[in-house]
């Protein structure tokens, strides 16, 4: 007789926060028995982890619920939309169970109760490192949740609610277990990774019977220590940032730091509820780069935020130019449900956003590429993610998958993603490069 499993349907939509909120609710799934299915058809009920940043990002949602609800019937939503409870359960009255984001305990019993899990326990077998949606070689160390800040174009915070850091034993426990699951490198995410353990006023915790404090300059160390690459992601930019500079100089952790400044004007930059002093970032990168003379520096900015000026957008074209970042991304201010930033005066025109990001990311290409083109001619570390019929591709020290570039490497012979070699820098453009492997 032919044994049915219970069988999800998993959309995963949104940052690589969500990402890890899937992660951790798929691992679970499968630790109890449930098929993953990759269509519609086979699946017994669909899971949508949902995201809700921005109006593109909540259409999409919308869309992805539609889909499953006309294609399968049965469906649940999580996520950051899911945290806008009545407006989804408004636009979509047949929904097995909404529930907001980072409720995996919650996701999990609305499954039970529409799907009970089978119960042989062949089946609930879950290999070590739990289940990742990226590749094996790299994945995402989610160490907090929530954010203090009240960044005015954020509704973050609301979603999400304010800062809780996970226990230090625990994140060290999940980043040993995907090192010795074959991870090579380490994304440290939250919203706020700097304010790591503020919550807590930074215990004292035990780890491998050592004393551990939850603190970021701690932890950085402390994971650094485990031997994988370890990249730091949305570090907000707070004075002891700093401190954590040294352990990239000497090699602990990747020399990257990824500090999103969304601006350069002390009075946006108000407006906005960030640290509005540009002078004091130039300063702190200069001394950054004295410490660590080959961090790479990654920021995000937003251009047209309400009542930004021709000349305030120069400021921070300016900026740009003293400051000398090595990857940057920009966005044109869009209004988000629930943001605080809607009521502030003077909106931009769209047609003005629009120019500003051009001339902005103008400015910067010229930056990024000849900031690249002076790396030609090193020798440096590659991590290698895959292969295309050209050959092997992997990425620097400085580049993040999925939004930094790449490097294209001639040369290569059995290598699988994961490995690490060193290769000599031979050409680059804007955004990638490209290198020769270097005999040992
Ligand atoms: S620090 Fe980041 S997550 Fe927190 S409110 Fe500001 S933009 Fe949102």
């Amino acid at each position: 007789m032919s044994h049915h499993i219970p069988s999800i349907g998993f959309i995963s939509l949104g940052c690589p926060k969500a990402l890890v909120d899937s992660e951790q609710i798929i691992t679970r799934l499968r630790a109890e028995g449930y098929a993953i299915q990759p269509d519609y058809k086979s699946s017994d009920v669909v899971v949508i982890n949902t995201c809700a940043f921005i109006d593109d990002a909540v259409e999409e949602s919308m869309q992805a619920i539609a889909e499953a609800l006309n294609e399968n019937g049965k469906v649940i939503v999580t996520g950051c939309l899911g945290a806008k409870q009545g407006v989804v359960e408004k636009s979509f009255p047949d929904l097995l169970a909404v529930t907001g984001p980072h409720a995996a305990d919650e996701v999990m019993s609305a499954i039970h109760q529409h799907l009970p899990p089978d119960t042989d326990p062949k089946l609930s077998l879950i290999p070590p490192g739990g289940i990742k949606l990226t590749p094996r070689h790299y994945a995402y160390l989610k160490i907090s949740e929530g954010c203090n800040h009240r960044c005015t174009f954020c509704i973050i915070p609301s979603l999400r609610g304010d800062l809780v850091s996970r226990p230090v034993a625990d994140v060290m426990d999940e980043a040993e277990g995907l090192i010795s699951a074959g991870v090579r490198e380490l994304l440290v995410v939250s919203q706020d990774t700097s304010a790591y353990g503020l919550d807590t006023r930074y215990r004292d915790e035990f780890w491998r019977g050592k004393p551990l404090k939850t603190r970021f300059l701690e932890l950085s160390r402390a994971l650094g220590e485990l031997g994988a690459w370890v990249r730091l992601h949305y570090v907000y930019p707070y004075p002891h940032v700093d401190d954590a500079i040294p352990l990239m100089a000497q090699g602990v952790i990747l020399p990257y730091l990824d500090v999103p400044l969304q601006h350069a004007n002390y009075d946006i930059l108000k407006a906005m509820k960030r640290p509005a002093n540009a002078e004091n970032v130039l300063r702190r990168i200069e001394k950054w780069r004295d410490i660590c003379p080959d961090i790479t520096l990654r920021s995000t900015f937003i251009v047209g935020f309400p009542g930004e000026t021709e000349q305030q957008f120069e400021e921070l074209l300016e900026f740009l130019e003293v400051a000398q970042l090595d990857r940057v991304g920009a966005f044109a201010y869009s209004p988000v449900d629930g943001a605080t930033a809607n009521a502030l005066a003077n909106p931009v025109a769209e047609e003005i956003k629009q120019d500003r990001l051009q001339r902005f990311m103008q400015v910067q290409e010229k930056i990024s590429e000849q900031k690249l083109a002076n790396r030609v001619g090193r020798v440096e570390e590659i991590i290698i993610d895959g292969e295309d019929e050209e050959g092997f591709i992997g990425r620097s020290k400085g580049d993040a998958p999925e939004i930094d570039g790449m490097v294209f490497i001639e040369g290569g012979h059995d290598l699988k993603a994961g490995d690490i070699v060193r290769a000599k820098i031979t050409a680059s453009n804007a955004h990638d490069l490209w290198a020769e492997i270097q005999k040992p």
